[in-house]
């Protein structure tokens, strides 16, 4: 069975590692580079059980598995590392808790860290960058095809209920089947079939070089910026480098995945926000500068599956804040249900792309 992937991000890759192991013949096409959009430049952290009580629980609590299997599995180093969590906030200038001793020896006065989140046995980090690289280098060496190229359509039978292949520009590759796993540009293919509405929402970041200095400890702060609270994450690597980002709206994206550049304000307030975090955040320590789009759906939930009335299109997208969580068990579960017609382990029934009404009927409809 010959499946053509469309995207190369954290959940094309997983999605074509396990049709590998399954035997498939996959081609995956990726419009810039593997990892190139938000799936290089996310955060990489894992909760085990941070979705628990949420239709997300069975498919987290799978692929935080996954994640820690992994790296015996495909024999690479991507920086995955079992860490501390934590939330706090940045306390004001006239609140006394400023005085209080610093609560990590790296970050500075005022930073207040309130309650533990997550242990060594439930939160984990990887470097999402490497990650997807690796899996994508194990899906090739099991005799899957990276091919650079722009997804512009889907071929059928003349009847339009059979798939044959994916356009690619004037060019056609051939498929039994199709996963559609472009992020938020899975948006475009809605041109091509029934799909649910799906947006990207914006997240900015910045990675500073902090050397060994940082301990294994997450953090999930609040601190004010110009009286709005802004919720920042950092995320201290293996590599010796710290990531931190803050969730500011947004929710335009270029056509072109290549072109979302750092955005200006975003990138600002974390930039200033950081500052009051640690001395180790200074501008000369800074090595990138990233923006990046999350794909989601109406619902929050992802979408895992067969698309409706078209045979053997498939779609996995809109996994929002927990995509590098997620894609392990994403990958392995559609995988089974493209082979085998079933999942064996997690149930996707909550990520069914029928759940919700497709995006031209909702047009329609106003
Ligand atoms: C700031 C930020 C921090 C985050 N932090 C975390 C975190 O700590 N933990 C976590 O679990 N998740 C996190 N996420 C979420 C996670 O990054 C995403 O859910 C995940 O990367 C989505 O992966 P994807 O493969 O669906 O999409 P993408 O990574 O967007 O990949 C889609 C790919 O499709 C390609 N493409 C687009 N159009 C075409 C076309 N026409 N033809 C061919 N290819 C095409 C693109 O070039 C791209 O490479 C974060 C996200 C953001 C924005």
């Amino acid at each position: 069975m010959r499946v053509v992937i469309c995207g190369g991000g954290v959940i094309g890759a997983c999605t074509a590692y396990f049709l590998c192991r399954h035997g498939g013949d996959v081609v995956v096409v990726e419009r810039v580079e593997a990892a190139a959009a938000a799936s290089g430049k996310a955060g990489g952290f894992l909760a085990r059980d941070w979705c628990a009580g949420t239709p997300l629980d069975a498919l987290a609590r799978r692929s935080f598995a996954l994640h820690a299997q992994l790296p015996e599995e495909i024999g690479g180093d991507w920086g995955y590392r079992p860490m501390t969590a934590h939330s706090g906030f940045v306390a004001a200038d006239d609140d006394p808790r400023r005085d209080a001793p610093t609560a990590l020896g790296w970050l500075s006065k005022g930073v207040v860290l309130e309650q533990r989140i997550g242990t060594k046995e439930t939160t984990a980090i990887v470097h999402p960058y490497k990650f997807t690289s690796a899996v994508m280098n194990a899906a090739l060496a099991q005799g899957a095809e990276l091919r650079v190229g722009c997804v512009t359509g889907i071929r059928r039978d003349a009847d339009g209920t059979t798939v044959k292949g994916v356009e690619v520009g004037k060019s056609v590759i051939e498929a039994d089947a199709i996963v559609i796993a472009m992020g938020p540009w899975s948006l475009l293919a809605a041109q091509w079939v029934n799909l649910p509405a799906i947006n990207g929402q914006l997240g900015s970041s910045i990675v500073y070089d902090t050397g060994t200095e940082v301990s294994a400890d997450a953090l999930f702060l609040e601190s004010d910026f110009h009286g709005t609270s802004v919720p920042i994450e950092v995320f201290p690597r293996a590599d010796g480098t710290t990531y931190v980002t803050a969730v500011l709206g947004n929710t335009s994206f270029p056509t072109d995945p290549a072109a979302v550049d750092p955005e200006p304000y975003g990138s600002k307030v974390v930039q200033m926000v950081s500052e009051r975090l640690s001395p180790l955040f200074r501008p000369e320590n800074i090595i990138a500068w990233q923006s990046c789009f999350r794909p989601r759906t109406e619902d929050g939930l992802p979408l895992i599956g067969r698309v409706p009335n078209h045979g053997g299109v498939y779609i996995a997208t809109g996994h929002d804040v927990w995509g590098i969580l997620n894609a392990p068990a994403t990958g392995e579960a559609l995988a089974q249900l493209i082979v085998m017609g079933a999942t064996r382990g997690v149930d996707l029934t909550p990520f069914d792309p029928a759940r919700l009404s497709p995006m031209d009927a909702v047009l329609q409809a106003r």
